[in-house]
């Protein structure tokens, strides 16, 4: 039996006008691929009605399961309903478990202010289509079917979106006959670009079945991603573990991986941040656990705070505020400061000005200090201001995770 395919349609002015980005497309598509569909394809549709018809019944077409968000609110310009009512053509009738919904959940959050009737436009729903309860905001969501592809249509509110999507996995393999949910096997890396990955597995990325492919995530790291059998998954994951041995990470991002090493050890870490600004930080305490690994930390953005931190201001004077030197000096204050096993720091230019010929905007000096010294790299980074704060907190990071993989060795800036 062949694979059920999925399209994805987002309604919304805002979206072609490039005021919001379309995550919701990007959340559905994931959710479709881990129940076993082939997302086919994903548009945005402006908050026409026509153009809503038009882009149903095309979706409708190509697929046996059509997702759609966005335009179920109740002012008029959210024509979700009439759209699918049209592409349908049957009528739209209120419906009573839709407005028994929308009557409950209006009555819990203001009591003793009567409904307006625009949310009344929310029960609406075309002749013989299901209403889906909506556990987390007001609009319920449609389910129908069109040209038999089955057409849910969802809010636009993520969390909303999400929430009933979520709840409805569970009733996909009824409504699609040989809905089989893949396998997805991924190993995460960090300390090489794509292309090196790529040379040190030679010929497994061109293979179609399993599906394989390396996608370089937001977070900094690398994900390798095997999509198939069981047995096929396993058996590429296998063989691409031993080349990449170097690079693998325990934990999905190497904040992650950091806190994991550091909590292996029972250590602790503070940091010293200049240009990043307590960005390591933040992608630090953004991993479930963090407290167990991290105490103090300190953003040192100009030489005074340097200085009341511990770092020497004649180690500034000498070398310069954006040097390995006073990387290293601020990681170890950090260090001692906090009683951490390890310190972590930055300086450097993230630009667009304050670039020199010797020191120019893309500079920055990440130091880890560690139980038998410290370890430092002096980076040249590319990109604008944001790109280059970025890319120095993730070389922060990974500095720290190759200390906790090895000796950490003594440089003597
Ligand atoms: P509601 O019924 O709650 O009014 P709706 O179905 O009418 O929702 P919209 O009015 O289009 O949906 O959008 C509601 C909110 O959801 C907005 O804040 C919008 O930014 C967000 N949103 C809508 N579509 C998307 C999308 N495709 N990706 C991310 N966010 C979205
Ligand atoms: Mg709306």
């Amino acid at each position: 039996m062949s694979v059920p395919r999925c399209r994805i349609l987002s309604i919304g002015d805002e979206l072609l006008l490039g005021r919001i980005a379309d995550t919701n497309a990007a959340w559905i598509a994931r959710w479709a691929w881990d129940l076993g569909l082939r997302v086919e394809g994903s548009e945005q549709v402006g908050d026409g009605q026509m153009a809503i018809v038009a882009a149903l019944r095309r979706a409708a077409e190509g697929a046996e399961l059509v997702v759609v968000t966005g335009g179920l609110g109740p002012t008029e310009d959210d024509r979700t309903r009439h759209a699918l009512a049209d592409a349908l053509v049957r009528p739209l009738r209120a419906s009573p478990v839709a407005e028994r919904q929308i009557r409950a959940r209006w009555a819990r959050l203001r009591p003793g202010i009567p409904l307006a009737d625009a949310n009344l436009r929310q029960a609406l729903v075309p002749a013989g289509a299901t209403v889906l309860v909506n556990p987390a905001g007001t609009a319920p969501g449609i389910r129908a079917r069109l040209d038999g592809a089955v057409v849910l249509c969802l809010p636009g509110v993520p969390q909303e979106m999400r929430t009933m999507l979520t709840g409805l996995a569970g009733r996909l393999p009824a409504l699609l006959p040989g809905l089989r949910p893949p396998t997805v096997g991924e190993l995460w890396l960090a300390g090489a670009g794509e292309s090196e990955v790529q040379a040190l597995i030679p010929g497994l990325l061109r293979e179609a079945d399993p599906m394989v492919g390396i996608t370089v995530q937001d977070e900094g790291h690398l994900v390798l991603r095997a999509v198939g059998t069981p047995a096929q998954v396993r058996r590429t994951l296998a063989a691409a573990r031993r080349p990449l041995a170097g690079l693998l990470l325990p934990a999905p991002g190497i904040a992650a991986s950091v806190v994991a090493g550091l909590a292996r050890r029972r250590a602790r870490i503070a940091c010293a941040e200049s240009c990043t600004g307590g960005r390591i930080v933040a992608a630090l305490t953004a991993v479930p656990g963090c407290s167990a690994v991290l105490g103090s930390s300190w953003v040192c953005y100009d030489q005074a705070a340097k200085t009341v931190l511990g770092v020497d201001p004649s180690v500034i004077r000498r070398h310069g505020v954006v040097s390995e030197a006073v990387a290293v000096a601020m990681a170890e204050a950090a260090r001692r400061a906090a009683g951490a096993a390890y310190g972590l720091a930055t300086t450097g230019i993230a630009g667009p000005g304050g670039g020199t010929r010797t020191c120019p905007v893309g500079t920055v000096h990440v130091a880890c200090a560690g139980p038998t010294g410290s370890i430092v790299r002096r980076l040249a980074l590319n990109g604008d201001r944001a790109a280059v704060l970025r890319r120095a907190t993730h070389a922060a990071l990974l500095l720290v995770w190759s200390a906790l993989r090895g000796p950490v060795p003594v440089t003597a800036p």
